[in-house]
């Protein structure tokens, strides 16, 4: 058993200090960064998340488009209208709200985003740059995961990191970073065999799976940090992450709680994404 008590990643506190550092820099600038959403389609959680991210550009000062198409357009369609978003000098970031429908193809549409207004990081251009340790801008969920560890003074470097999750919008490019960052990593996935034998082996281990409480404190090593990413919304509206925090509040050194972990800290990220993105315009 772990002595000392475990320390929670306060997603909400950090993300806190950030919006307000982000809205005094928005403040300062001769116009508004602007954001354009592209959504397809009428996915409710994909409308509930750009609720969120428009109530926080007008907490920040930022201004937001919300274009929305029917999900039957064709890809060449969704692609000139994101190419006339790209060119338009007034966009400074464009996000593409995912999941797009089974009939699209999620790179197709992305790679329309001009890299330098690709505020989610998910351009061939600037997920080429995190592949070669050479990061621009960061996937949104990654860098808020790096910056709420940063907060609390935990380095990656010389680090086994396991991150539980391959998908293109966590997994990867998380791990992907966490090497950036001189840490060990090992990926692991649905065909893992024996999952707690190799997540006990992390120092640190982000876990982005969507499968409520799984990790419990038979996958983890003593004086661990574990990242949750993981949200998932059940029948009840609880809203549940994929590590069972009783179960591990004894042998870990710290984790980010599902609520008020990773989710905060992803959207301050855009948000900072969009400034980088207005500071790198023409
Ligand atoms: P995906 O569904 O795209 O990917 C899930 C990944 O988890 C896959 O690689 C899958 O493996 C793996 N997986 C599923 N079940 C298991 C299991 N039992 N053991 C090991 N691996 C498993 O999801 P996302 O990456 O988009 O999101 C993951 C979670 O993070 C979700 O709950 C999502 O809501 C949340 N999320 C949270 C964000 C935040 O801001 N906090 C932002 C984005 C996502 P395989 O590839 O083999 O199928």
């Amino acid at each position: 058993m772990n002595n000392k008590p475990l320390t929670i990643l306060n997603g909400t506190e950090v993300a806190k200090e950030h919006e307000q550092i982000l809205s005094t820099k928005i403040s300062e600038l001769s116009t508004k960064p602007h954001l354009v959403i592209i959504q397809v389609g009428n996915n409710p959680a994909s409308t509930k998340y750009i609720q969120y991210k428009k109530l926080f550009a007008t907490r920040v000062g930022a201004t937001v488009t919300h274009t929305q198409y029917e999900d039957n357009i064709t890809e060449n369609d969704l692609v000139k209208n994101i190419n006339s978003f790209s060119s338009d000098a007034s966009v400074h970031g464009i996000i593409v709200q995912l999941p797009l429908p089974k009939t699209i193809r999620p790179w197709i549409i992305l790679d329309a985003i001009d890299p330098k207004k690709d505020v989610d990081g998910m351009t061939s251009f600037n997920l080429r740059h995190v592949y070669e340790n050479n990061e621009i801008i960061l996937p949104a969920t990654t860098k808020g995961i790096f910056t709420l560890l940063s907060n609390y003074n935990i380095s990656l470097d010389g680090k086994n990191v396991v991150v539980v999750g391959r998908s293109s919008l966590v997994g990867k490019p998380t791990a992907l970073a966490s090497i950036n960052r001189n840490a060990t990593v090992t990926i692991c996935h649905s065909h893992t065999k024996d999952l707690a034998s190799i997540t006990k082996s992390a120092d640190i281990l982000i876990v982005a799976i969507g499968q409520p409480n799984l990790i419990k404190e038979e996958y983890i090593k003593e004086n661990c940090v574990i990242v949750d990413v993981g949200i998932t919304v059940g029948e009840d509206n609880k809203v549940s992450g994929d590590v069972l925090l009783s179960s591990i509040s004894e042998k870990a050194d710290a984790i980010s709680p599902v609520p008020g972990g990773v989710g905060p800290m992803t959207i301050v990220s855009l948000f900072e994404n969009l400034l980088q993105a207005y500071n790198l315009r023409d």
